[in-house]
């Protein structure tokens, strides 16, 4: 089962693991995912998609039962953002969710659970690049909340229950068929007004990208290759990008060379947005797995098929 499988890197994932040869039960209630991401699965048979929502435990409970041998948690709020003005919604989205998903797991017996976290658990104060075992780990923002307490509860029923798990902590992923994050929201607003772009913050916000097709064979991969009982994994590229970079590429990409790049000002988008971070992928790399692109080349490669799906014209 892949929960949020119709989403942006669920519907990548399930390209990979099709082509490995399974057979995908994807559990996703469209809130933002689509199914026109997953339908040449859904036509050949080798993915079902059930309409559920995660917060309603009998819809996780009924779907779990359809022969299930593994987990992979994806579905979540995507939008930080949405947790300051709906302060409930990771707690549901990303706390009860992975409570129900577990607990549905426990009582027939499927015991594997994979879990999309976030290098914004570590919060703002941790050294760069942060590696998985730092600690305390501290998050500012609620969605933040929400993956630290996905993790505990994760490694809980591993302590209890005897499951095993990989946890992955994802720096910023990006590429085709992405519907939330920076490159889309500056694209959109090209497309609205190719004569200013709006840039939340000062600019200088410096982050870790990796391209979503990196990012899912980085968990194919990890999952294959280990086998403790709880693997926990930072997956990211190798450097940074400043949003002020990204501006500048996007503004290229688009060929919207007249857009004055206007800044909100601020070291941050928005509160809760950790403005510099960086992971520690040598754990990652020590499995065998390395990136394809850095973030500058995953940066440039999402602008331009971004810009193919969504295009500049209304
Ligand atoms: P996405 O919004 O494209 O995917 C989430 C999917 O979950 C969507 O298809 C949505 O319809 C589904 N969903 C949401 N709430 C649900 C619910 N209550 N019940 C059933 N389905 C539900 O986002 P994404 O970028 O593909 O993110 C996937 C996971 O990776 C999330 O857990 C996210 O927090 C995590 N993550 C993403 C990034 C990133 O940069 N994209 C970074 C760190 C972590």
């Amino acid at each position: 089962m892949v929960t949020g499988g119709a989403g942006f890197i669920g519907s990548h994932l399930i390209d990979r693991l099709v082509a490995e040869g399974d057979t995908v039960l994807v559990f996703d209630n469209l809130s933002s995912g689509q199914t026109s991401f997953i339908e040449h699965h859904l036509n050949s048979g080798a993915a079902e998609h059930i309409q559920g929502d995660l917060r309603n435990f009998e819809d996780v409970l009924s779907a779990m039962g359809q022969g299930v041998d593994r987990v992979i948690h994806l579905a979540a709020n995507p939008d930080i953002r949405l947790g300051t003005r709906v302060t409930d919604t990771d707690l549901q989205q990303g706390t009860v969710s992975t409570y129900n998903v577990l607990e549905a797991m426990r009582r027939h017996d499927v015991k594997k659970i994979a879990f999309a976290s976030s290098s914004v658990v570590y919060g703002e104060d941790a050294p760069l690049p942060t590696p998985e075992n730092h600690g305390p780990c501290l998050p500012i923002s609620l969605y933040g909340a929400s993956k630290q307490a996905g993790e505990g509860l994760i490694s809980s029923w591993v302590g209890t229950f005897g499951f095993q798990a990989w946890i992955f902590r994802f720096a910023n992923i990006i590429g085709a068929r992405g519907t939330h994050g920076v490159i889309f929201d500056f694209i959109h607003k090209l497309k609205k007004d190719s004569t200013r772009l709006e840039v939340l913050g000062n600019g200088l916000q410096e982050k870790s990208y990796m391209e979503v097709g990196d990012c899912v064979d980085a968990i194919v991969h990890v999952m294959k290759t280990t086998d403790d009982s709880l693997n926990l994994y930072n997956l990211g590229s190798h450097d940074t990008a400043s949003v002020r970079r990204i501006a500048e590429i996007v503004v290229e990409v688009t060929g919207c060379n007249d857009a004055r790049i206007e800044y909100t000002g601020g070291d941050r988008g928005w509160a809760g947005d950790v403005p510099r971070a960086r992971l520690a992928i040598d754990k990652m790399l020590e499995s065998g797995f390395d990136v394809s692109m850095n973030s500058e080349d995953a940066i440039r490669h999402t602008a331009e098929v971004l810009l193919k799906e969504i295009g500049l014209e209304e």
